[in-house]
């Protein structure tokens, strides 16, 4: 469905991906896992159109470079960037309903708010109140709804357990899971090691913007180098 080649993006001439390779196939969870400052926003962003890039991006038959971002985001590849970017004063309901926004004139485009109440029940009792009050876990599940009312077929999600209390971070992930079962392929950027191998499929680790390794979840999960680098183990 995706498939990265060689990418590579700098800020200023300092290198933040280096010869990156990765691919994504329908109906996975990929997750890119690696610590502070390893690059794995910036490979989002680059796949989402907003960070200048060298190398191929490809989403089926799309060659993504040659797109601006919100043509990106209309072939259906939606980032959920770390820290959210909700309208903090608008409420619940309208966050949700901006979400559609592209879809706007299509009958349907409402639809999404069926599976987006069922996956966050949450939100659904709280739809009049100011998305800037919700709590860090329920922000993330209405920036994840919003993400879903575009009817994505690739999510991209930039660390959704940020900031969160570890009860909400497992509803969310078990979210994730569902969502890729319904038919949306999913691409996970986590510092949250342990949680987001658990979930995925695959995992590539990033490590000074080269990714250092790649294989099944449960393989990372297990390597000893993966373990000690990251889990202290
Ligand atoms: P974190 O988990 O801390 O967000 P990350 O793995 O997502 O880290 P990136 O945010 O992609 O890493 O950053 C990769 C490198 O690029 C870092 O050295 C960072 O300082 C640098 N960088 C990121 N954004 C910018 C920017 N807008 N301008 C300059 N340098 C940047």
């Amino acid at each position: 469905m995706l498939r990265l080649e060689g990418l590579s993006a700098s800020y200023r001439g300092l290198k933040a991906l280096q010869g990156i390779d990765v691919a994504v196939g329908h109906g996975e969870i990929v997750a890119v896992v690696g610590a502070n400052g390893a690059g794995k926003s910036t490979l989002l962003k680059a796949i989402a159109g907003q960070v200048a890039t060298e190398g191929s991006i490809r989403f089926e038959d799309t060659d993504l470079k040659r797109l601006p971002s919100h043509q990106i985001a209309r072939l259906g590849v939606n980032l959920v960037p770390e820290g959210r970017r909700l309208f903090p004063r608008l409420s619940v309901e309208d966050n949700l309903r901006l979400g559609a926004y592209a879809k706007r004139g299509t009958a349907d485009r409402f639809k999404p708010l069926e599976l987006v109440f069922e996956l966050f029940p949450r939100l659904k009792e709280r739809l009049p109140q100011q998305a800037g009050t919700l709590s860090g876990g329920e922000q993330q599940m209405l920036a994840i709804g919003r993400a879903l009312m575009t009817q994505p077929r690739l999510l991209m999600l930039d660390e959704p357990s940020q900031g969160i209390m570890p009860k909400l971070v497992d509803d969310i992930l078990a979210a994730v899971t569902r969502i890729r079962d319904l038919g949306v392929t999913v691409l996970l950027v986590e510092q949250r090691l342990v949680e987001a191998l658990a979930i995925a499929d695959r995992a590539y680790v990033l490590q000074t913007g080269r990714i250092v390794m790649s294989g099944p979840a449960a393989e990372i999960a297990g390597h000893a180098d993966v373990r000690r680098a990251y889990l202290g183990i």
